[in-house]
This record gives structure tokens, C-alpha cells and sequence, in this order.
């Protein structure tokens, strides 16, 4: 973008830190830049600009994200979950990632046909949750090897036809979009190194996570609960990316009716805060420019 100031204006003008400290200089000196904004150009009631002066006002103040983005994620289908969680997301027509597992949409005719019926839902994105899940959890040993991490990757990829290289790793919250990284367990940061470096996968991790109890699938935080946290995120800048944050839940929260009510229940309180919005992964900063760099397919 042609940039309208010279460098010899103050730094708070080049950084777009405020039209209030712009205006305040434009009354006091103007720079010779080239023009791009129109003349005579009403600021306000009772402001105007010089006409011997250009100003892009879009640069000196970009406009803010209208609203704080939401990605709502989803891991470990096609399971036993996974078909009351398509139907919830259908009928309140939200968008949602869920990262699946090879193996699973195999493991039984109803989670490949699961699989079917995932492939034909629209409004929802299918990437990359690993083909084995490290063998039933054994992550310590998975994380050993690069190239065993990036062949399990890469068999899922092609066993579930996935087309973009976006993954999450299991049972690591782990991030690789261009140059943005975090690992949170260090000892596993080079090999997931190599699984965007050398695979040319793009890493979701998340900001908060839905948990649940291990032996009855049940979720751990009431919706409200959830709620509150994601406004505590907000509000302290706890995400990675700000005003943009990506819950974690997993499908087999989602196996019996009353479980489900809770999702459903979440999502219907979210709909109804006007300063959020729901999206797909794919909209999340940085990824399709990550996608565009990434030089595996
Ligand atoms: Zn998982």
C-alpha cells in the first residue's frame, strides 16, 4: 500500500496511532506526501483538512474488527458423538472445524458412514486430527520420531482426501502458522517442528478447551461457565491472536441427548451476544496466507 507520509513525519502519525494526535499535527505542520485523499474532506463537525495536505485516514486509523471471532473446534470424529454434534451445528447453522482422526472413519460402518455424511455437510471444515491419534494415546513415544509423526500425518490426509495441509496435533496445543508458533510441552517442539517445516502442515492449537470428564465423556464447564471464560480471554488479551480465539471441545462430549443439550445450549447463548461471531478455521489470522506459503502440495 503506497504509504502517505514521509518518514519525516512523527512516528505516531506512520503508526496510525490515533486520527486524534493526526488531526493535531495537520493543524500544526503539513508533509509534502503524494495525495490520495480528497480535498477539503470533512473529519467532523468542525474539522476539516487543509487542502494542501493528503491524508489517508484508513491507514492513520484502520478500521477496528467489527466483532471478536469465535472458532469453535471439534476433535477426535467420526465417533460416537459426532452425529448428534452435526445435527446441533445444522440446525442452528453454525460454522464449526472439526479435525478428525483416519483410523476413525473406518473403525465401524456407522462412523464411515459418519464420515459420509460429514463430507456432504456444508458449513463445516474436516481437517487433519493424525491417521492413529499416537496408537491409542501413547504420546510420549509418538512424539519421538519426525518422520513416523509426518507419515501418520500424511496418511490421514490422503486416506480422508483432505485438500489443505491444516491439522492438530493430539493431545499436544500446539501452533504453527508461518512464522506464529507455540509448543506446550517443549520437549516435542522439534519434531512438531518438522511437521510444518518438513510435512508443510499448518498447526492449530487452541485457547480454551471445553473439557470433559475421561470416564463418562461428560463436559466439565456449564455453557455459562464456558461463556464466562471466553469473556475473561477477551477481556485480559489471553488469546494468542486478539479479538480471536479458538475453543476446543471434543465429538464424544456429544453421545447422549442431555450432553448434547449443552452444546446446543452454549451456542444458542452465543448467538445472542452481538459483539461475537462464530467462523471457520480457514478465517483464522494468518492461516491462508500460511496456506498460500506452505510448499508441499
Ligand atoms: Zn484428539
Amino acid at each position: 500500500m503506497e504509504r502517505v507520509f514521509r518518514p519525516a513525519c512523527p512516528a505516531f502519525m506512520r503508526q496510525g496511532q490515533g486520527l486524534a494526535g493526526a488531526v493535531l499535527f495537520l493543524l500544526l505542520i503539513s508533509c509534502n506526501g503524494p495525495g490520495s485523499g480528497k480535498k477539503g474532506q470533512k473529519l467532523g463537525a468542525d474539522l476539516q483538512i487543509p487542502d494542501s495536505v493528503s491524508i489517508n485516514l484508513k491507514e492513520l486509523h484502520p478500521e477496528p474488527q467489527q466483532k471478536k471471532r469465535i472458532f469453535m473446534t471439534f476433535d477426535d470424529g467420526p465417533n460416537q458423538g459426532t452425529r448428534n454434534l452435526l445435527t446441533i451445528l445444522k440446525e442452528e447453522k453454525v460454522p464449526a472445524t472439526l479435525f478428525l482422526v483416519g483410523l476413525h472413519t473406518k473403525s465401524s460402518t456407522e462412523q464411515k458412514l459418519m464420515w459420509e455424511d460429514l463430507q456432504r455437510s456444508p458449513g463445516i471444515e474436516l481437517f487433519n486430527h493424525s491417521y492413529s491419534h499416537a496408537w491409542k494415546n501413547r504420546f510420549t513415544g509418538f512424539y519421538k520420531n519426525p518422520d513416523s509423526v509426518i507419515s501418520d500425518f500424511n496418511r490421514a490426509q490422503a486416506l480422508m482426501m483432505i485438500k489443505e495441509p491444516i491439522a492438530r496435533t493430539p493431545g499436544r496445543n500446539a501452533w504453527r502458522i508461518d512464522s506464529t508458533s507455540r509448543t506446550d510441552m517443549v520437549k516435542n517442539k522439534s519434531v512438531i517442528d518438522s511437521l510444518q517445516k518438513k510435512g508443510g502442515y499448518v498447526l492449530i492449537g487452541w485457547d480454551l478447551e471445553w473439557r470433559f470428564n475421561h470416564k463418562n465423556a461428560q463436559a466439565v464447564q456449564t455453557p455459562d461457565q464456558l461463556i464466562a471464560q471466553v469473556d475473561h480471554l477477551f477481556a485480559a488479551n489471553k488469546t494468542l491472536k486478539p479479538d480471536n480465539l479458538v475453543i476446543l471441545a471434543h465429538d464424544q462430549m456429544w453421545r447422549t441427548p442431555t450432553d448434547s443439550l449443552k452444546l446446543h445450549e452454549f451456542i444458542r447463548k452465543l448467538k445472542t451476544r452481538t459483539g461475537y461471531e462464530l467462523a471457520l478455521i480457514t478465517e483464522y489470522p494468518g492461516v491462508k496466507e500460511a496456506l498460500a506459503n506452505q510448499k508441499r502440495f
